[in-house]
């Protein structure tokens, strides 16, 4: 069973060319549905804040059934969001919600448009998420998208009024796209983005409404929908045999880091979308009212609609190269249009038609996937015409020059060639264009102006074939990728990249010196081409000593990593800086670190990143030594505590009984473990008890929605959604000379500079006079918090309960969490650890 169900997935994958790099393959039934897209002159505009936004159903429906031409904005690449499948936070993230997006694209048939705004975390209202955005950037990318894609309908996946009840990012969504559908067709706005583009008015702006946006299916039946349009977006597709929702739910699954993997559905289902600008269409179910989708809409189009209806009437399945000879009329009066807009657009669609229909097959592949600059690479072009159509090879442009290649393409008769790229010695390395210069919180920052709004980085390395088909010349441009045979996966595609001749890192992107002693630190050098001689040194602050200077590094093989030891002493006293190492190979310097990204849903990639590591010396004291770490849902929280000198040991639910707690002196709890472990119900009593005897339990947050337990704490302790997202927000002490806050390590203002992201979340809102609340903390314009960090004598020990986000400030070195953190583990703890001896 598990077996045929795998074969069925991977059945439907292909067919839906899920693979990016790989080529697409289009079957009549599919060059069949191009066609009628090819007939539609109509486009929407999706827009909503982050990936896993957008509403797959209703884009795969515009796509799919109305054909119209369809993207989706989101404001944001998702760096905010959380990592289900591998370690990538921040930047790197949106590197792969990037691809995922793209990927979910493929899929459900629409594009992808994003601006440059970051998202930078959670945030409560509009005010604050304008004015880390840079709102004029973000503005001036929505009306650009708008301008560049001219949607004839906007829908908007969140509702502008909701202001303070929603994501911050969600709402700002909503505003920006109403404010520039009245702003795009204004001269006097962004004047300097009417160079190559022209203004453009948008007809109609829809927020696309639900019954849950209502409270309930009962309330939203009763509510007045005089401007609502509904759809039945239900639709069953006999061509690929899937109903609307079941390439919806293919698409949405592409979320994998976010684990939005769905499951499709069958049948009728309702999309609602409200007016907010423009005019009601009659026709409650036709959102393109009064806007001509023909070939009429465009000058000289008529007589290219007379042509390409005949051609989806006639289309004959069994021999789809029938049409080629009036498709490749069609192609010629298309370059005549005036309007470029419509004109490009189409000419990239009819082209790809024409080679479908032709069982065309272009493709130029290198033998490496990574090359240097100043390498030359050996490519491998492959021809094929499979179909009785007279077409003739005329050149194939490669590398800026053009390599005449007169020869007729017969029919299912493949040519291959053999050709050597240069690449050039100041070719830039590939790596996402938004990430290669320094941003601000809330910005990417991006110099190219061309760049902005595309998805990705355009490849640099194509190959130019000049065709003649029917007498007339038409071009393909194909990237050059790379394809190899995996024994197991059989094709597999990479794109082509450029890298640096080397690259560097340090492992630990932070590194804590719980006190004066040297630490041996690791620097890695990666050779991007055979035989790199030279030499590596580090950057440090004035402070610390590192020993030795420079050492001398030689590695013979491109891929090649070297492993280079530098030792670093730290001041007597708290400090903190960044080390930066450098490889010198004749006088060029690299410090820049190559990341991959590798997973089977998305392209392979490789990413730049200054390599750049934090070193802390702490000022800190600690009791106790031996700690037992029950993870959640995941966080680094053991390692940090190891950097700093505590024996941690990582224990399952199942390891819990009172004879391993013996030998902890305290127990920690790892983020939302009582919303993921299921089993850690059956031991709460037991970690109760440890405290009892005099044991240390600190609880992590937890969220209120699908707690596995009835008792959180030996003690009433309620759950909220209070937290408090402002990382620099006062944090008030209620109880100054609470332990907590005094030994071994006195807590000042001083250990809340410079913490990250947040102060914490969801912290409890009541609980019972045995705990103590420490802490007092609050956003802008909110009542004081004060349940973010509870302390509890139970018996001989003590329960803590935090919802401060340690687990976000050890990663990044914060040393006042650390500080409060060891006090945490040191309460009621002599000053000798209880255990001498070493357990395990
Ligand atoms: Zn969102």
């Amino acid at each position: 069973m598990q077996k045929l169900l795998l074969i069925v997935i991977l059945t439907l994958f292909t067919s839906l060319n899920i693979f990016s790099q790989a080529p697409k393959k289009l079957n009549a039934s599919e060059i069949y549905e191009s066609i009628k897209k090819l007939n539609f002159l109509g486009s929407v505009l999706y827009v909503a804040a982050h990936p896993d936004d957008e509403n797959t159903r209703l884009i795969s429906y515009m796509s799919n059934k109305v054909k119209a031409r369809t993207a989706y904005l989101s404001l944001t690449r998702g760096d905010g969001g959380q990592n289900l499948i591998g370690p990538e936070i921040r930047e790197l993230l949106g590197v792969i919600r990037t691809q995922e997006l793209l990927t979910a694209r493929e899929i459900d048939g629409g594009e992808q448009l994003f601006t440059r705004a970051n998202d930078f975390g959670y945030s409560k209202h509009p005010d604050e998420t304008l004015e880390i955005w840079n709102k004029e950037e973000v503005l001036s990318d929505v009306v650009l998208a708008i301008r560049q894609f001219q949607p004839d309908i906007i829908i908007n996946r969140f509702d502008h009024k909701r202001a303070g009840q929603t994501h911050g990012h969600h709402t700002s969504s909503a505003m920006l796209s109403i404010e520039a559908f009245d702003l795009a067709n204004d001269k006097s706005i962004y004047p300097e983005q009417l160079k190559d583009i022209s203004t453009w008015q948008p007809k109609r702006l829809f927020y696309n409404t639900s019954w849950w946006r209502y409270g309930s299916q009962e309330k939203f039946d009763k509510i007045d929908k005089t401007n609502f349009i509904s759809l039945d977006i239900g639709t069953y597709y006999p061509s690929n045999g899937l109903s609307n929702n079941e390439i919806a739910a293919l698409s949405r699954s592409q979320h994998k880091s976010q684990g939005f993997g769905n499951t499709g559905t069958r049948g009728q289902q309702m999309e609602y979308i409200e007016l907010i600008k423009g005019n009601i269409p009659k026709d409650k179910t036709n959102i393109f009212e009064g806007i001509d989708t023909s070939w009429n809409r465009v000058k000289g189009g008529e007589a290219i609609g007379d042509i390409l209806h005949q051609v989806e009437t006639n289309f004959d399945f069994k021999n789809p190269s029938a049409s080629i000879p009036e498709l490749v009329r069609a192609y010629q009066l298309i370059q005549k249009l005036e309007n470029t807009h419509w004109r490009d657009y189409k000419t990239e669609e009819i082209k790809n038609i024409i080679y479908a229909c032709s069982g065309l097959y272009l493709e130029a592949a290198s033998v490496t996937n990574q090359a240097t600059p100043g390498e030359t690479v050996k490519l491998n072009i492959e021809v094929i015409n499979r179909s009785p159509i007279s077409i003739k090879l005329e050149s194939i442009e490669c590398n800026n020059t053009t390599i005449s290649k007169k020869m007729e393409l017969i029919e299912n008769n493949g040519f291959e060639f053999h050709e050597v790229l240069t690449i050039d010695s100041n070719q830039k390395p590939t790596t996402p264009y938004w990430l290669s210069e320094k941003g601000t919180l809330g910005m990417y920052h991006v110099s190219d102006e061309s760049l902005i709004g595309k998805p990705e980085t355009p490849r640099v390395f194509n190959v130019i074939f000049q065709l003649n088909i029917e007498n007339t010349l038409i071009s393909y441009t194909k990237p050059i990728i790379y394809k190899i045979n995996d024994p197991v996966k059989g094709e597999v595609y990479k794109p082509f990249e450029i890298i640096p001749e080397a690259s560097v890192k340090i492992s630990e992107k932070v590194i804590i010196f719980e006190n004066n002693q040297s630490k041996n630190i690791p620097v890695i050098v990666k050779a991007g081409r055979d035989n790199i001689e030279g030499f590596v040194s580090l950057n440090y602050p004035d402070n610390w000593q590192i020993s030795p200077d420079k050492q001398n590094i030689n590695i013979p093989n491109k891929g090649e990593e070297k492993t280079l030891i530098f030792t670093v002493k730290p001041p007597n006293n708290q400090s903190e800086g960044q080390l930066i190492p450098v490889v010198n190979i004749q006088g060029k310097t690299y410090s820049k670190e190559l990341i991959e990204i590798d997973y089977e849903h998305i392209p392979y990639q490789t990413v730049l990143l200054p390599s750049e590591s934090k070193i802390v010396r702490l000022d800190i004291q600690k009791k106790g030594e031996f700690i037992g770490y029950i993870n959640g849902a995941g966080d680094v929280v053991p390692e940090s505590l190891q950097q700093i000198g505590y024996h941690v040991t990582t224990i399952t639910p199942e390891d819990i009984n009172p004879e391993t707690l013996s030998k902890f002196d305290a127990i920690v709890v790892g983020i939302r473990a009582y919303n993921t472990l299921e089993t850690l119900k059956f031991k709460q009593q037991q970690l109760f008890d440890y405290v009892s005897n005099g044991g240390n339990l600190i609880v992590q947050y937890n969220t209120s929605h699908r707690l596995i337990v009835d008792e959180l704490a030996p003690y009433k302790l309620e759950l909220s959604r209070d937290r408090v997202t402002d990382e620099t927000a006062e944090v008030k002490f209620l109880e100054p000379n609470h332990p907590v806050l005094n030994t071994p390590n006195k807590i000042t203002q001083q250990d809340f500079i410079g913490w990250t992201q947040e102060r914490g979340l969801y912290f409890p809102n009541s609980w019972s006079k045995e705990f103590t609340p420490i802490l007092s903390m609050h956003d802008k314009g909110e009542s004081a918090k004060k349940g973010s960090l509870l302390v509890a004598k139970y018996g001989k020990g003590y329960y803590i309960y935090t919802g401060l986000s340690f687990f976000r400030e050890f990663p990044e070195g914060v040393a006042g969490a650390y500080r409060l953190f060891a006090n945490m583990l040191s309460i009621g703890k002599e000053n000798t650890p209880i255990k001498t001896s070493s357990t395990n």
